[in-house]
């Protein structure tokens, strides 16, 4: 039976870096992936994007209201049905399912991916952040700890060499504690600017210092 796996790890813990990775390894044999990306993240669009520079682009951009197993179905049967009218050899199906930025798919569309695995035979790995900014899980993230198969952390680093659990949120060189969950900083920002977003991967004293102790503002209940 395929299965979904969920590789989480707090930013800059390389996941896309290991996604574009898994999907040479599959190519590298002969085998198709399809790479799917929610649209509400607006940093490098249509893109895979990994800190090491490469880039790929996606095949599918998931809205939150979209229909993820019949999106999905569609492109799988349309990707199978190229392959076949360019009279490529071998055998078409996708064999891996490659999901970044996991964590903002709905809980409905990680339901999905869950279904695509089990019923569909097609496993799909799922790569995204476990907590935001205020250390809550994202809704995509809590159902795929809910839920996977499989889950598997990706490791960093926090600046005292520590392993980094959670993403602090720095705007304008300070960190910052409250505002919205989803928070991501516009291609013409400069570092100086009062609205320019960045995160900085912390470990659990490094955040509790910062944030003064606090893990969960009351505002944020
Ligand atoms: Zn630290």
């Amino acid at each position: 039976m395929a299965k979904l796996y969920f590789r989480y790890g707090a930013m800059n813990s390389g996941k896309s870096t290991a996604l574009l990775q898994a999907a040479y390894n599959y190519e590298e044999r002969g085998q198709h992936v399809l790479l799917v990306k929610p649209a509400i993240d607006t940093k490098g669009a249509s893109q895979v994007e990994s800190r090491l520079g490469m880039t790929r682009e996606v095949d599918i951009l998931l809205a939150p209201d979209d229909d993820a197993r019949q999106v999905i179905a569609a492109e799988c049967a349309r990707l199978v049905r190229d392959a076949a009218e360019a009279l490529v050899p071998g055998e078409h199906r996708v064999a891996c399912l490659l999901v970044d930025e996991a964590q903002f798919l709905t809980p409905q569309q990680i339901d999905d991916l869950f279904r695509i695995a089990v019923l569909d035979g097609i496993p799909v790995l799922a790569y995204g952040i476990r907590t935001d900014f205020r250390t809550q899980a994202f809704p995509g993230s809590r159902r795929l700890l809910e839920i996977a198969h499989s889950l598997e952390e990706l490791k960093t680093i926090c600046r005292c060499g520590r392993k980094a659990v959670f993403n602090g949120r720095v705007i304008g060189g300070r960190f910052i504690f409250d505002g919205d969950q989803v928070a991501i900083d516009a291609a013409t920002a400069t570092v100086r600017d009062e609205h320019f977003v960045t995160y900085e991967s912390l470990c659990g004293a490094c955040y509790l210092e910062e944030s003064g102790g606090v893990l969960l503002p009351a505002a944020a209940e």
